[in-house]
């Protein structure tokens, strides 16, 4: 059966009422009556009602004010379903007239009744009237005069004089409110906030309580924990004398300040009305479940509350009241676990502009990996391992970034690119470090010949000059605003805890070095899922014995060449196995075209000739040999590991000897191969038989027994087509989306960037298939492959380890095909937990 509701409602504890129908303010206003708070008598409109109102069908006044008695002072304030979508501003001292004012003089005196009434004229003429402000303003002091002014003022732009009955004002500030809220811009704000187009409107007309009088009057806001950390602590203010909105406004700062700062506090002068709002603070906290801000007045000392709203709060005060709240005992775990929005986590696990900053923008681009840092603009890999040399920091702009400036993003405090999209080289990068990026600013231009890079507004930045990137936004900013620290404390460890509690599939870190893997065990990943381990050859001067290894002419001399590497990649994972102990490790065999490895410049031919004692037209030539028009399609990942086996034979050794290494300390540690961009079930068979061989080998030599996984990377079309058969082969397929996703659209990963926006704004794709997985498409493979991996081997283990890995709606597929784990990069793996447990709730 309908419930019906009635349009004017008298809030009482038990008048029927709904946030739904009334909104939330009204609703929490009810819930403060039922406590007992001595709120002001109060009538509720539905949005029906102001719907109506909306359309100048005004609800019958004479019903609406009986509650409030002879000669009323009114406010009315919105009442949104969702106090967040907004609503048209307060409007208070509805009732004040010429006779009234006449009246206040005697009790409150001329002065403050004068300012009453300036201050509701004025209020009315703009905002019901809608007359121009400037005509509007306040005098310095409230006098006779002034307010004669302003009365002719508003006569002159009406032809009318000020309306004197308090139904007329009432009714005209009713009808303004309700239409504020049917205004494009009203709209178009709350539905950025999650609004639902038809989001109705209610207002709340309350009697006024003063503030001004004799005895103790003021105004005030109290609440009971900090804004920005979600500690107990009681902040607000108070103002003595006073009515009005600002209070609410910034509440933080002054601690019960009086008018003069260094008066005193309202604990002292009102020691009882304090107490009684500490009480209030912790009724709201234990019975609304919620730390609510309360909006108070004194009048002669009597206290009232008009209001209470949900403290507005920093990610990580959510994430410290939410646990408060479940260890309290008032709200259960679960719900604390589904009050924090997870992409609010990763404000707090990296450094931030502080919020309350200027922001002098230069470009925005593609946020890609998250955080802000400043320092000095820098050209070239060079410059940036030469600043951090120094102990400058410094910001690495290149249009776009290439395997050979790894060093030179390690060194940078951040990395700007005016090229690529969210899984370009500099993107996957920038987040595996941890180093703050926005890729794809494509407005922006670098002059390498005159140092400088050119900003679309004319503004010019030299080398030099100091920058800011914020990866959390995509924005840049000139200079170096004010940051925040990353804050991980135990309450946030806390309520991860508890998510892992509720969540079913397993999350995993990409981590490629022993700094990724200590984030990732860190923030409590169950394990590596995925270790490219190309990396590993560009640091130090590997790279100068991987180009040897390139240049090698028999197989022989390629092999010498890689016995040099091959201690340096037993240490690489020897040290991520020491610091994962416990845990899995995936190790992802070479991945990257040769050419990656090779000098793209004339210089860097020449250093090369010199290095390998090589004439340089030959270097040339065979540099010129292996590019290809299409290396991402071309010779690389397995088809390296059947070309060119040495690579794949020296990986494998280094693997299984650091295993050897590691158990001798007895650190315990799973270890995962997996063979990267595999399309034919023959290449696995190959690849298996080879590596079963160095195993073998390195058993037999170390007398040490030990086993691993194959696994193998599904990402490419045809491996999601023939998985039933390359699962015999695998005892795991890990779904790689980046390039599965290149590959099915058929879409450089590299260049889509270019016309990127231009296809998402024409509404040609929904969103950039790199960044919010393709569910319909790509996601369709992903259920085949997996369907048809099962069919292969029942007891197959699905993961998917692009970077959509940590994305909610990645995670829900994910969970609805039944797959083992998601793998994302180490920052991601807090937000992907999370997620992970709300998906279950
Ligand atoms: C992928 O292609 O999804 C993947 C994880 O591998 P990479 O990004 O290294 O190509
Ligand atoms: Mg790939």
């Amino acid at each position: 059966q309908q419930t019906t509701y009635s349009p004017l409602t008298l809030i009482t504890p038990t008048a029927k009422m709904s946030a739904a129908v009334h909104g939330g303010r009204a609703k929490c206003l009810q819930r403060l009556i039922r406590l007992d708070m001595p709120v002001p008598v109060t009538v509720a409109l539905s949005f029906d009602a102001v719907h109506d109102a909306a359309k100048g069908r005004l609800p019958d006044m004479q019903t609406l004010l009986a509650p409030f008695g002879d000669d009323p002072l009114l406010s009315v304030r919105p009442s949104s379903q969702d106090p967040d979508w907004g609503g048209p501003g307060a409007i208070l001292n509805v009732g004040m007239n010429d006779a009234r004012h006449a009246a206040l003089t005697q009790t409150i005196g001329v002065r403050q009744a004068t300012d009453m009434y300036l201050r509701f004229i004025q209020s009315y003429a703009i905002h019901v009237a809608r007359l121009d402000p400037d005509a509007f303003y306040l005098p310095d002091t409230p006098d006779a005069d002034s307010l004669r002014a302003m009365l002719e003022t508003y006569e002159q732009e009406t032809d009318e004089a000020f309306p004197q009955d308090v139904a007329a004002q009432l009714s005209e500030v009713l009808r303004s409110m309700a239409r504020a809220w049917d205004g494009t811009t009203a709209r178009l704000l709350r539905q950025a906030k999650g609004a639902p187009v038809d989001a109705g409107l209610g207002l709340v007309v309350q009697a006024m309580a003063l503030g001004v009088g004799e005895g103790e009057c003021g105004q005030g806001v109290i609440q009971f924990v900090d804004p920005a950390t979600g500690a107990p602590r009681v902040v607000g203010r108070y103002i003595s004398q006073y009515q009005g909105q600002e209070l609410s406004r910034k509440s933080e700062g002054a601690l019960f300040l009086n008018r003069d700062p260094r008066g005193p506090s309202l604990e002292e002068i009102c020691p009882d009305q304090f107490a009684q709002l500490l009480s209030y603070g912790d009724l709201c906290r234990r019975r609304l479940r919620e730390e609510m801000e309360v909006i108070f007045t004194l009048q002669d000392g009597r206290l009232r509350i008009l209001d209470a709203i949900r403290v507005q709060r920093s990610s990580r005060a959510a994430v410290r009241i939410a646990v408060a709240l479940a260890e309290d005992g008032i709200i259960a775990r679960e719900e604390a676990v589904m009050r924090v929005e997870p992409a609010a986590l990763s404000e707090l696990l990296h450094r931030q502009v502080d919020p309350e900053a200027d922001r002098d923008v230069i470009t925005g681009g593609i946020a890609a990996s998250p955080g802000a840092a400043s320092g000095r603009i820098v050209l070239t890999s060079a410059a940036a391992q030469a600043s951090a040399a120094r102990g400058e920091p410094c910001v690495l702009v290149r249009r776009e970034t290439t395997p050979e400036d790894i060093r030179g993003m390690h060194a940078a405090q951040a990395v700007l690119t005016m090229r690529g999209g969210v899984t370009s080289h500099a993107a996957v990068i920038g987040r595996g470090l941890g180093v703050p990026c926005v890729v794809g600013a494509s407005d922006l231009v670098i002059d390498r010949k005159a140092d400088q890079v050119k900003a679309a507004d004319g503004r010019v930045f030299a080398v030099g000059d100091m920058i800011t990137v914020d990866g959390t936004t995509g924005q840049v900013l000139a200079g170096e605003p004010p940051t925040l620290e990353a804050a991980l404390d135990d309450t946030f460890q806390t309520l991860l805890h508890w998510a892992d509690d509720y969540r079913d599939i397993g999350v995993r870190a990409n981590a490629d070095t022993p700094a990724d893997a200590q984030t990732a065990r860190n923030f409590a990943a169950e394990g590596i899922g995925l270790c490219r381990t190309e990396h590993m050859f560009f640091e130090g001067h590997r790279l100068g014995v991987m180009r040897e290894m390139i240049f090698a002419e028999e197989g022989a001399d390629r092999r010498a060449v890689l016995d040099r590497l091959l201690p340096m990649q037993r240490a690489d994972f020897q040290a991520l196995f020491e610091i994962m102990a416990g845990t899995t490790v995936c190790v992802r065999l070479f991945d990257p075209p040769l050419h990656e490895f090779l000098p793209a410049d004339k210089a860097g031919m020449r250093d090369l000739a010199t290095q390998l004692a090589l004439p340089l037209p030959e270097v040339t030539e065979r540099v010129q040999a292996l590019s290809e028009y299409n290396p991402m399609l071309g010779m690389r990942g397995v088809r390296l590991g059947i070309a060119i086996p040495e690579i794949y034979d020296m990986q494998a050794r280094a693997i299984f000897e650091a295993m050897v290494a590691v158990r001798q300390k007895d650190i315990k540690i799973n270890v995962e191969i997996m063979i990267p961009l595999v399309s034919a079930m023959r290449e696995v068979e190959l690849m298996k038989a080879r590596l079963d061989a160095v195993a073998n080998a390195v058993r037999t030599k170390s007398k040490v027994d030990f086993v691993y996984r194959l696994g193998v990377m599904v990402e490419t079309p045809r491996a999601a087509l023939r998985a039933e058969d390359i699962a015999g082969h695998a005892e795991f397929l890990s779904f790689g989306t980046n390039d599965l996703t290149q590959m099915t659209y058929g879409l450089s990963r590299d260049d889509a960037g270019r016309f990127m926006s231009a296809y998402v704004k024409q509404g040609v794709y929904a969103e950039d298939p790199f960044h919010t997985m393709d569910i319909e498409g790509v996601g369709e493979l992903v259920a085949l492959g997996a369907e048809r991996g099962r069919r292969g081997r029942p007891d197959v283990a699905l993961a998917i380890c692009g970077e959509h890995g940590g994305s909610r709606s990645a995670i829900a597929f994910c969970r609805a095909h039944g797959f083992d784990y998601v793998s994302c990069s180490p920052f991601r793996v807090p937000v992907a937990r999370l997620t992970a447990a709300q998906l279950t709730l």
